[in-house]
């Protein structure tokens, strides 16, 4: 048992000054750090507890879009009905993900902040340099059949393994973040980061900083959008690979198009230029491969994760069907609450 101080402060700015404590960790829903602090990755000297914070509001921004506050659990924020009407791509992914009792207990900042599923991550007798920068990738040469297709580094080829933060990508959201400096809104391509020579850092937060809520803009998807994830089982499993889809189709064109994929890199994919191919045209299925082509082309596998690049390719050119046509991919466990 590693011994820790606990704290439960009232207020933001608390909890800020509670985070100068060197090694401090923030517990929110506690489905992913306090599984790492048993596994002894996570060894945190203090322990802040946010449960207290006022963020569980979803509120309307001016813009015309929503803010939702770090602490909404991933459940409440999936159900809420506005959400529903508005971000059926977002609720929808997040009731793709993990069990009914975990969306119940996960929040929206702790869903952003969690760590990687590689194994090697988990297993401190193994050399990872995610977990202990210098010492070695285990997964490159190893096992690495849920490894990353894209942007993965000679020092770590993890892939980050959130359902919610594929959406989120799609819709184009931020993030607000606050710390001893201030206040900053984060867009949120530029959140998540690529390991590099630095994989022990999984984003651009800095130290003592807490997210305050996520600002979704408004969007205008309508009825064309899916969330199709590909996993081993269909509960209660990570993502081999997933696609979020957004368009605007008028007239039967396609105006706008997103598209994001998840369970093949070290952050959401997006390829914004690949986008505008989709741009002014009529949905069609070599229109649609010419696009996976385009986005996978820097696709490389690592052995075991081979398949991943053509699931990929099948996985975008379906998502694309789906959205254009208006039938969503049905979560199968959404009727469980
Ligand atoms: C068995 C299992 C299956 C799962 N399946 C899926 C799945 O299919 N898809 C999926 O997307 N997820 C899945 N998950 C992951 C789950 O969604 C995450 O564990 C959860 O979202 C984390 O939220 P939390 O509030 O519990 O975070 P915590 O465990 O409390 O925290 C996670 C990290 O975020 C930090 N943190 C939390 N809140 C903040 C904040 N406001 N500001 C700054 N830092 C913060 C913590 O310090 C910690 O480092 C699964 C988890 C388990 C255990
Ligand atoms: S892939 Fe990344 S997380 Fe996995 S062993 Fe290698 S360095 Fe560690």
């Amino acid at each position: 048992m590693n011994r820790f101080d606990y704290v439960r402060p009232d207020t933001v700015s608390d909890a800020i000054k509670a985070l100068a404590t060197p090694s401090s960790r923030i517990l929110a829903g506690g489905t992913n750090l306090v599984d790492l602090m048993k596994y002894d990755v996570e060894k945190p000297a203090c322990l802040v507890d946010i449960n207290r914070l006022p963020l569980k509001e979803i509120s309307e921004t001016t813009e015309g879009g929503l803010r939702v506050g770090a602490l909404v659990s991933n459940s409440d924020l999936a159900w809420n009905k506005t959400v529903q009407a508005r971000y059926p791509l977002l609720a929808s992914a997040i009731l793709a993900g993990a069990s009914a009792q975990l969306r119940n207990a996960a929040t929206t900042g702790g869903n952003l902040l969690q760590r990687t599923r590689c194994y090697y991550f988990y297993d401190p007798s193994t050399a990872c340099n995610k977990r202990e920068p210098g010492s070695g990738c285990s997964a490159i040469g190893g096992v690495n059949r849920i490894h990353a297709i894209l942007g993965a580094s000679d020092q770590c080829i993890a892939v980050y393994p959130s359902d919610m933060c594929v959406a989120l990508a799609a819709i184009g959201a931020s993030v607000d973040v606050e710390g001893p400096n201030g206040k900053r809104s984060v867009p949120f391509h530029d959140f998540h980061r690529l390991p590099g020579s630095e994989p022990q850092r999984d984003n651009t937060m800095s130290t003592g900083e807490l997210i305050t809520s996520i600002v979704l803009p408004p969007v205008d998807f309508g009825i064309n959008h899916t969330y199709l994830k590909i996993r081993d089982r269909l509960s209660y499993a990570f993502a081999l690979v997933s696609v979020a889809v957004g368009l605007t189709v008028k007239a039967d064109k396609i105006e706008d198009a997103r598209v994001a994929l998840g369970g093949v890199a070290h952050k959401p994919w997006r390829d914004e230029p690949a986008e505008e191919m989709l741009k002014g045209e009529k949905a069609d299925t070599s229109l649609f491969s010419r696009f996976a082509d385009t986005v996978l082309a820097p696709a490389k596998g690592q052995g075991a994760n081979d398949f991943k690049i053509d699931l990929a390719r099948r996985a975008i050119v379906r998502a694309l069907h789906q959205a254009a046509a208006g039938t969503p991919q049905d979560q199968s466990n959404k009727s469980v609450q």
